[in-house]
């Protein structure tokens, strides 16, 4: 099998699954509970916040618990929105979000907020005089989804965050970073909330973190349990959270390194796949090397992800979330719906070796030349 779909999710690394299976094994007490098998997991999970807290140089107090991306989504724009509601009733996001934003933003909506869309450049960049125009008085918070997971744009947060607040201070900035964590550097420090996931750095599925700054209050979106004091309340996920501290550990070593190394694999594909007139690569200077998203002229992205599958091979057509046939980032960035109708993400990792990238692309030709003939 050769895996290039490490954007939709990566496999478990083993040394992760060591610690979850030992976290299991040996940490049965419940965390909330008072005895001293609840105090002794309530200390394992205090030394693995703590040490997630220290890679990114925040406190551990500004770490929150979710089951994904997705829900840190959930709690960053409706928690924030519904707790700070008293200044004002508007959202800005980019054209580049992840699908679960603009799902949250139609519910945001329906409770009568109102929601800006941000114009990106042909580069994929924010429009930032266009942030600017857009963000007013009542504006609660603008959120920019870090690197987009189908082009791999990743946007400026810092510059970002700076223009925001020189139009208004109080307005918050929040990125979905789950396709940069783990991939490329970043800074949370650049905004006031960030999401991301376990599941797309080599951490098993079912975690996620919603960083938040210690100055924000946010509104829970869940009820429950006797410590009111709680974002998340419910028994924390002890071997999740323990197995999210390994994997962050594994993947932020030698980040400029391997990125750098997946350059080199991207840059192959290229390079070979650049004989063909009729693909159009869908990136701009702003991609990270690890997502590499092309257009195949007349043949459709489904077709030829289940053509690559016949090899063995794994790719994706749009994001594995938006089952659409239309890539919304494509179109963003292209405006051109042929373009967007017929994209693939090939999605590198640190783990992807020259041999894999080899087969992938004598199977492309093959695969490309077939169902251009049919064409
Ligand atoms: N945001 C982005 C940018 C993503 O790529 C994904 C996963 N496809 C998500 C959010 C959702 O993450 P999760 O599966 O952890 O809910």
């Amino acid at each position: 099998m050769i895996y290039l779909d490490y954007s939709a999710t990566t496999p478990v690394s083993y040394d992760v699954l060591d610690s979850y299976n030992k976290a299991t094994r040996e940490f049965i007490g419940n965390p909330n509970s008072i005895h001293s098998l609840g105090k002794k997991s309530r200390d394992l999970i205090e030394s693995a916040t703590n040490q997630i807290a220290d890679l990114f140089k925040v406190l551990p107090s500004e770490i929150i618990y979710t089951s994904g991306a997705t829900e840190a989504n959930n709690l960053a724009l409706i928690g924030i929105m519904q707790k700070y509601k008293s200044r004002g009733n508007h959202i800005i996001v980019s054209k580049l979000e992840h699908p679960s934003i603009y799902a949250i933003c139609d519910y945001l909506e329906s409770l009568g907020f109102k929601v800006s869309y941000v114009n990106n450049n042909e580069e994929g960049l924010i429009d930032f005089e266009d942030l600017r125009r857009k963000i007013r008085p009542e504006t609660i918070m603008v959120s920019i989804c870090g690197v987009n997971s189908e082009t791999g744009v990743r946007q400026p947060l810092k510059t970002i965050r700076q223009i925001i607040k020189k139009e208004n201070v109080l307005t918050l900035l929040h990125s979905d970073l789950t396709q940069a964590i783990g991939k490329v550097s970043v800074n949370l420090h650049d905004v006031d909330l960030a999401s991301f996931s376990g599941h797309k750095l080599f951490g098993p599925k079912g975690i996620g973190v919603l960083y938040k700054s210690d100055k924000l209050e946010i509104e829970p979106l869940i009820k429950g349990s006797s410590n009111h004091e709680s974002i998340r309340p419910g028994t924390p996920a002890l071997p999740l959270i323990v197995s999210l501290a390994k994997a962050l550990r594994i993947a932020l070593v030698d980040l400029d390194k391997k990125e750098m190394y997946v350059k080199r694999l991207n840059d192959k594909i290229v390079e070979e796949l650049s004989i063909y007139p009729d693909i159009k690569f869908n990136r701009t200077k702003y991609s990270i090397p690890h997502i590499l998203n092309l257009s195949l002229g007349n043949i459709r992205g489904e077709t030829f992800v289940h053509a690559m599958e016949a090899h063995n091979i794994y790719i994706s057509s749009n994001t594995a979330c938006s089952s659409g046939n239309l890539s919304t980032s494509v179109m963003a960035l292209y405006n051109d719906t042929k373009r967007a109708m017929s994209t693939i993400r090939i999605s590198i990792s640190s783990i992807t070796t020259n041999d894999e990238i080899n087969k992938f692309i004598e199977a492309f030709k093959e695969e490309y030349s077939k169902l251009n003939e049919l064409k």
